[in-house]
């Protein structure tokens, strides 16, 4: 088409969107449409005459003129083109042109004619995915989760190396493999429902868990998070996921569930699991209208085999009484160990007096035989108290206390005997109201005071913070132990006031250390159940602050793990409430109970304490080390800080320690003491690692 006839077309060509050029066989512009000089840089009146050289550098100029030569020699159009052009105002962006000859009416080439189009933007998408893309793949070979990709029939299409691990195959045997592979038939419905569902309402799927086979047949256990893969159309093609191997996680949960209810020396039941049994069985018994006895045993003069002979050999006593009493026992009996030297059993079809008699004196029997300990022979004896339900007691507490007193008459009878439980010993039984009477004076005749023990940061050796500690001296009493009267005071609800004013005492007594001068520290205050429970609990929390003028983040509350695992209504939403005041919450005695980690990864917490029980297991008994590492771990893994109570030894220490604890309290460093005390230790305790 010649020159004259184009023009016809001018206004077309300049409408169009992609550059629409022509040139001499120099290169040098003849005609250039609209978006051509755009895409150049140059106006209109300038571009025509300008040489390609002028709008490149030397070596996309090269690549230009090769490309066109290539064009003029072989007389093919040249399909896209690439390379930089420099525009007027210096900057730079890639084109991609198609070209072909203009010929004379003799055939004979006289220029170019082609469209050019401005791709950087494209380019630098195309790069930005490309560099994705690699970056993507990186991530995901490297993530020790393992990652995969499966098609809507759940068959896998894509796995990294560590789901192969994982599952114990290779590569290409996982391809195309899907449920029925690695689960078992159960297991395989529940994951085809799980992407079903995902399928059906487009959302992912979290940390769902299922038990899986691997190739070599082990059993593991392991947790998914499924989403759905779309194509360009929105159609869903498959699903990807990340899947972790929590095998060893839920292996820990195990055990802590078993350290939560046995007793990890002689393997019983412990004291918290033995209350749950009494209880079932109080709630069938009475059901039925049957009796049961409950037997109270506390070994005699192990004390002195334990402080003579050392802590092995006592131990060594102890579980060979646990394995008398199982001997002697039914197996359907239940005996557990409470703590110290005390077992305690539950006969479910004794009786009967006779009944009662004639087996007690068998168990304390066994018990008096000798025990051999490295080749000597001891003899030990018990002394054992009897209740029967119903008549000396219908609730947990009062068959275990009427048991326990008829142990101590058992005692003063000489030891080596057993007591059935009788009224006569009952007036003791009245303490509890005793307490509830005197303590209602306690906080407005000033008999209350607290007492403050400080916790250690293992890593510094900093006093971090002090927990404050309730003491209570009575003059008809004389000091009182809080496990004895706290009790009481929640069941009275004597504890809410008491609460109130050991919140407000910490608070204002934190302050009054800092405006001495010393060093900042948290402070923290127990909180019982009824208090957790009480409605006004966040508006003291708040008055003690307002009134202090503490700083909330140095304010931490200890709710007791039985608590915070109760199960009842409303303690999330309580401890939410206090997190949105600011202040810490620490899970305190973790351990003692259920202790079930994956619960309290469910709760707003900030740290977790051990309890002493475990602690002072450690570091002589294996099982109790392996499962407080495990216990830290998990905190760990959490991001809590673990706080270990009930440090007494330096061999306790080094084991919290080197166990990477964060913070210790314990007798080790300090009994709990006054303030003036604390105010003395702030001053002149220099902080060296532990
Ligand atoms: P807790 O909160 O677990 O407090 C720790 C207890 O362990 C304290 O007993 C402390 O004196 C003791 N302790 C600390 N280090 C060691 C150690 O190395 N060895 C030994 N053997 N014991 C150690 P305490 O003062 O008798 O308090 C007992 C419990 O009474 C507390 O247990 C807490 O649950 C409760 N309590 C204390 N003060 C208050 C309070 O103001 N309000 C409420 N609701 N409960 C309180
Ligand atoms: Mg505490
Ligand atoms: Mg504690």
């Amino acid at each position: 088409m010649a020159r004259a006839e184009l023009n016809e077309y001018d206004s077309i060509i300049n409408n169009i969107q992609d550059g629409y050029f022509e040139t001499d066989l120099a290169g040098s512009f003849t005609y250039a449409n609209v978006a051509a000089c755009e895409i150049c840089g140059y106006p209109k009146d300038e571009i025509i005459g300008l040489n390609y050289r002028q709008y490149t550098d030397a070596t996309n100029g090269k690549k230009a003129f090769s490309a066109f030569n290539k064009i003029y020699k072989s007389g093919d159009a040249g399909k896209l083109i690439n390379y930089e052009i420099v525009r007027k105002d210096g900057t730079r962006r890639q084109v991609e042109i198609s070209a072909s000859l203009i010929l004379d009416r003799s055939g004979k080439p006289v220029g170019f004619r082609g469209t050019t189009r401005d791709i950087t933007n494209r380019r630098q998408m195309e790069e930005n995915l490309q560099r994705s893309e690699e970056r993507y793949r990186t991530i995901i070979d490297n993530i020790e989760d393992a990652y995969f990709e499966v098609d809507l029939k759940g068959k896998f299409t894509f796995v990294n190396d560590a789901l192969c691990e994982s599952l114990g195959y290779f590569w290409d045997e996982l391809i195309g493999m899907d449920h029925r592979h690695y689960a078992e038939e159960s297991t395989v419905r529940e994951l085809f429902a799980l992407f079903n569902r995902v399928y059906r309402t487009g959302a992912p799927v979290k940390a769902y868990s299922f038990e899986l086979s691997r190739k070599d047949g082990r059993k593991g256990f392991c947790e998914i998070s499924v989403t759905l893969i779309r194509d360009k159309q929105g159609k869903p093609v498959g699903f990807r996921g990340i899947a972790r191997d929590v095998t060893e996680r839920k292996q820990f949960e195990e055990q802590i569930r078993h350290l939560a209810t046995h007793d990890t020396l002689t393997g019983l039941i412990n004291s918290f699991m033995f209350r749950e049994l009494l209880q079932e069985n109080i709630d069938y018994a009475h059901r039925y209208g049957k009796r049961f006895a409950l037997f109270f045993m506390d070994l005699d003069g192990f004390k002195i085999i334990n402080d003579t002979l050392g802590h092995e050999a006592g131990d060594q006593v102890l579980v060979e009484c646990a394995a008398r009493l199982r001997r002697t026992l039914r197996a359907s009996d239940c005996i557990a160990r409470l703590g110290g030297d005390e077992f305690v059993m539950l006969l479910r079809d004794v009786s009967r007096l006779e009944e009662v008699t004639l087996l007690a004196d068998k168990i304390l029997s066994t018990i008096r035989e000798p025990v051999d300990l490295g080749g000597s022979e001891y003899v030990v004896t018990g002394s054992m108290g009897i209740s029967i339900y119903p008549q000396d007691g219908e609730d947990v507490h009062t068959l275990m206390k009427t048991a326990d007193l008829a142990m101590y008459s058992a005692k003063e009878k000489g030891k080596d005997n057993f007591q059935i439980f009788s009224p006569e010993v009952k007036p003791l039984l009245h303490e509890k109201s005793l307490f509830g009477e005197l303590l209602r004076f306690a906080l407005e005749r000033n008999e209350l005071f607290l007492e403050y023990q400080p916790r250690l940061n293992l890593k510094t050796g900093a006093i971090s913070g002090v927990e404050a500690l309730l003491r209570w001296r009575n003059p008809t009493l004389g000091s009182v132990a809080p496990l004895q009267f706290i009790p009481v005071a929640e069941s009275t609800g004597q504890i809410i006031p008491i609460g109130r004013w050991v919140l407000q005492k910490a608070c204002l007594q934190n302050v009054a250390w800092q405006r001495q001068g010393l060093a900042r520290v948290s402070i923290s205050v127990n909180i019982s159940q009824r208090q957790l429970l009480d409605e006004q609990l966040i508006g003291d929390i708040e008055d003690a602050l307002a009134e202090s003028g503490l700083d909330p983040e140095l304010l931490e509350l200890e709710i007791a793990e039985r608590t915070i695992l109760s199960n009842l209504p409303r303690i999330i939403d309580v401890l939410k409430g206090i997190k949105d005041i600011g202040v810490q919450l620490v899970v305190d005695d973790f351990g003692s109970g259920y202790s079930s980690l994956s619960q309290i990864r469910y709760f707003p917490i900030d740290s977790f304490k051990v309890d002493r029980s475990l602690i002072s297991g450690a570091p002589a008994n294996e099982i109790s080390k392996v499962v407080i590492r495990a216990i830290f771990e998990i905190g760990k893994l959490l991001d809590l800080t673990v706080v270990s109570e009930g440090v007494e030894t330096p061999e306790q220490l080094a084991f919290v320690r080197a166990s990477s604890c964060d913070l210790m309290q314990g007798f080790y460093f300090s009994k709990p003491v006054s303030p003036d005390e604390i105010a003395a230790l702030l001053r002149e305790h220099v902080p060296r690692p532990l």
